[in-house]
């Protein structure tokens, strides 16, 4: 606890000068003969789901003021581009930015939709069509959130590193037992966004795109069970959006997913992979930068500068 708040002041002081300095206009500057493309990953508005930063109680609310304040950031600086105006659109020097959401929790359509709308963002969502209208949370938040309360081993986080014929990744003890422990916890129940809500996004304006049906990290799975993984997830979405993109589970990817991708007519692939993407980038292995709703603009800057650092090696 110690060490997290420590560390959270850390990035709060470094990202502090590097604001005050303009080091994002300086980036752009820098790059003034070419493009650069910077894509966001969000996930949820939850506290639950922000297990990757432990900073105890500290800026656990207001996350919808925060991430007006960050979408703002974003319109002043950048130009907000879908992945087809900016890699495929001629003109240079215009370095543009991409909101996506991962995993199609409700609070993206009660928080996130309306600011996305203030500030005409471009924002792809892409949703795990097995649960869309649950009240549920998928496998690995609630196995996160189980481990971070301390309430099941951290042996729990690893992904089992199996090729499977199946379903599910999890085996059936593993997942009776996140489901019996978490079944005790005393939280709020959440939801992921239904037929309407998702129809209502492309309504407005805005893209959806696969998760999959399922969620598994693609990597492990036999062919036949990525192809129906993928396909699915495309079958379910195609009534409501054409879907051209796809966000690989875990940001994990390899040869044959994109081979799959291909044959299904996915044009644009989004990793976790770190950086920032040019017009010359892969379009399947689009790289993109973790954000949390939580995170403050001068931690926003931290991570563009860092990410423009990994991008350049
Ligand atoms: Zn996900």
């Amino acid at each position: 606890m110690l060490i997290s708040t420590f560390k959270y002041l850390i990035k709060e002081s470094v990202g502090f000068v590097l604001r005050k300095f303009q080091v994002h206009v300086l980036i752009k500057k820098l790059n003034n003969n070419k493009s650069l493309y910077f894509v966001f990953n969000y996930h949820s508005f939850s506290k639950y789901n922000n297990y990757k930063i432990k900073r105890g109680s500290i800026l656990e609310t207001g996350y919808g003021d925060n991430f007006d304040k960050q979408i703002k950031f974003f319109n002043k600086h950048f130009k907000f581009s879908y992945p087809e105006v900016f890699f495929e659109s001629v003109s240079t020097n215009q370095h543009s930015v991409l909101v996506t959401f991962d995993d199609g929790y409700k609070d993206n359509y009660d928080m996130a939709l309306p600011v996305l709308q203030k500030y005409n963002a471009s924002a792809i969502f892409f949703i795990v069509t097995a649960l869309t209208g649950s009240k549920d949370m998928l496998m690995h938040d609630k196995i996160r959130f189980l481990v971070e309360q301390r309430k099941i081993s951290k042996n729990y986080l690893d992904i089992p590193n199996k090729i499977n014929e199946g379903e599910n990744l999890y085996d059936e003890e593993v997942i009776n037992k996140v489901n019996s422990v978490f079944a005790e916890q005393k939280i709020p129940k959440r939801s992921l966004m239904n037929h309407d809500e998702l129809n209502e996004i492309c309504y407005k304006g805005f893209k959806l795109g696969v998760h999959t049906h399922n969620h598994n990290p693609l990597i492990f799975l036999n062919k036949e069970s990525q192809y129906y993984e993928i396909k699915s997830c495309i079958d379910y979405l195609s009534e409501i959006d054409s879907i051209k993109y796809i966000a690989y589970p875990n940001g994990l990817v390899n040869d044959m997913v994109v081979e799959i991708c291909q044959d299904l007519e996915l044009k644009y692939g989004f990793t976790t992979q770190r950086g920032f993407n040019i017009k010359q980038e892969e379009r399947l292995k689009i790289k993109r930068i973790g954000i949390n709703v939580s995170d403050s603009l001068n931690v926003i800057v931290l991570k563009l500068a860092l990410n423009y650092i990994k991008g350049l090696y």
